[in-house]
């Protein structure tokens, strides 16, 4: 059945001036299952003067006060565990264990970041005997926070965490189709008692609402996880007002396969890693490179892995892979398939729309392989974000390899499988990405930065140093000789 929802501006449930809303489905049954506000300027004004207004408030607590209201927010959170994860299946087909795994992991940043914060000193700096000299971290302001559907509150959770916890009030807009979680937040947020206006929910179309908080004088910062061209359009809008801006986008992330990986290993972890969320992962593997020695075997191992990830009704706690996010997205994904295949390059797995029941509904796609992708092709050069993975043609050295890996826009991650060390350090030291790692790692993402090289973005987030993206740094010089009292 289709609810109708409202945005929360202010502390108030407000629909949007215009009246007007617009419907999002379920992508596993095609169903309507809700309207949302389509919200535009009018909205971000009230929101951003709300915000303005809570600031001096919020920024005043003590970091302690601040720490404590987030513990809060993460109890609250654990306490809607089975909504939250209920919703994520319903709104965007995330398989129903993967969902309440999700849920399970968002009262943890707010967890990390009350506890970081406390952590947030500033520093002396013994550079004269008369002078007191210090540095202080203070919040930036008001923060715009924009977030796409593919994990739609986490995306969300990542950055309202860190941004709220030492200071700054907050905008949020949530992915256009993805927003029914962002809705939950609001309603538990609303039960911490905030002063109105320290956190703000506003949903619309991207251009609109979205640009007009890039745009906006009365916004001092944009956290931003998306697309490298609205990353870019992003940066245009906040050009006039040197908004700083944190930015999270697109990848086209290699795995390199060398001739001495444990190859079973390797191809058991990076299949889930490619499909896990249909693909649609920043994180995903964008490209494989093998080393021809082990090219078959990897192969073999890889289809293997691929067969055995579950694909059907989200609902269902074996399922693995659910379907992609929307019809438009289903579309763009088959696209880049028929241009891999117009280009010369070969499906061996994958690619039929599947028709029987549950799947004669929704929009699917099954797992797919391409082989024999060169480096022009556009299945090589464009992120897919969905279940495809793009074997390229077989390499013969690690010079060749690590040409091939770096020849992209993209910097995000890359992924080499060795059992060599130095080989390995190499490796690191030479792939251009934010994120480098070598063998089967699973270290804790909030203790880790994460952010891109080249065009994959700008700062970072998680960690204590994702924690300063937040933060200004106030240089303080006091003359000790002239206070008199
Ligand atoms: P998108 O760029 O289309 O949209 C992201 C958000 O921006 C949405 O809320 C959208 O409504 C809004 N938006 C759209 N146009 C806008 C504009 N002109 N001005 C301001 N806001 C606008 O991205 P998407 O399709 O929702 O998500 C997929 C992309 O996100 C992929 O490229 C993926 O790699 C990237 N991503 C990156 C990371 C990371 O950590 N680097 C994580 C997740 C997703």
């Amino acid at each position: 059945m289709t609810k109708e929802y409202k945005m929360w501006i202010n502390g108030k449930w407000v629909k949007a001036e215009s009246g007007k809303t617009y419907p999002v489905f379920n992508p596993a049954t095609e169903e309507e299952i809700a309207q949302i506000p389509s919200g535009g300027k009018a909205e971000v004004d009230k929101a951003v003067e709300a915000a303005r207004k809570a600031f001096p408030v919020w920024s005043k607590k003590s970091q302690l006060e601040r720490s404590q209201i987030c513990l809060k927010i993460a109890a609250a959170l654990k306490e809607h565990h089975d909504e939250l994860a209920a919703l994520d299946v319903m709104e965007h087909g995330t398989p129903a264990k993967r969902a309440d795994f999700i849920a399970a992991d968002l009262p943890e940043w707010f967890e990390w970041a009350a506890y970081s914060a406390r952590q947030l000193m500033g520093q002396t700096v013994p550079n004269s005997p008369d002078e007191l000299d210090y540095l202080q971290r203070e919040p930036v302001g008001v923060v715009a926070i924009i977030t796409p559907w593919n994990y739609p509150l986490l995306m969300i959770v990542e950055k309202l965490a860190p941004a709220l916890v030492v200071g700054n009030t907050c905008m949020i807009k949530p992915p256009s189709i993805d927003a029914l979680t962002a809705f939950k937040l609001a309603e538990i947020l609303d039960t911490i008692g905030l002063t109105p206006g320290t956190v703000n929910v506003i949903t619309g179309p991207g251009g609109t609402v979205g640009g007009a908080l890039a745009s906006h004088r009365g916004v001092d910062m944009v956290a931003f996880t998306g697309s490298c061209e609205v990353g870019k359009e992003i940066m245009a809008l906040g050009s006039p007002t040197l908004k700083r801006c944190q930015l999270e986008l697109g990848g086209k992330n290699p795995v390199i396969i060398l001739d001495d990986a444990d190859i079973e290993t390797a191809a058991a972890e990076m299949a889930p890693a490619q499909f896990r969320n249909s693909g649609q992962v920043c994180a995903s593997p964008g490209r494989f490179f093998v080393h021809e020695k082990v090219y078959d075997k990897f192969l073999e191992k890889f289809i293997e892995a691929t067969k055995k990830m579950t694909v059907g009704d989200p609902t269902d706690w074996k399922t693995m892979i659910g379907p992609v996010v929307s019809k438009t997205h289903r579309d763009t994904v088959e696209g880049y398939i028929k241009s891999a295949v117009d280009e010369g390059a070969k499906v061996i797995f994958g690619a039929k729309r599947p028709t029987a029941p549950p799947f004669n509904k929704g929009y699917w796609i099954m797992p797919t392989i391409i082989t024999g992708v060169k480096q022009n092709m556009k299945v090589a050069r464009e992120e897919i974000f969905g279940p495809v993975a793009v074997f390229m043609e077989p390499f013969r050295s690690d010079e060749e390899v690590i040409q091939k890996a770096n020849d992209t826009t993209f910097g995000l991650a890359a992924y080499v499988w060795t059992t060599d060390a130095a080989r390995g350090m190499r490796f690191v030291n030479e792939l251009q990405a934010g994120t480098v790692t070598v063998g089967n790692v699973h270290g804790r993402d909030l203790d880790l930065p994460w952010g891109g090289y080249k065009e994959s973005g700008i700062g970072k987030e998680h960690s204590q140093v994702g924690l300063y993206e937040y933060t200004n740094l106030k240089r303080v010089q006091i003359d000790i000789k002239m206070l008199k009292k």
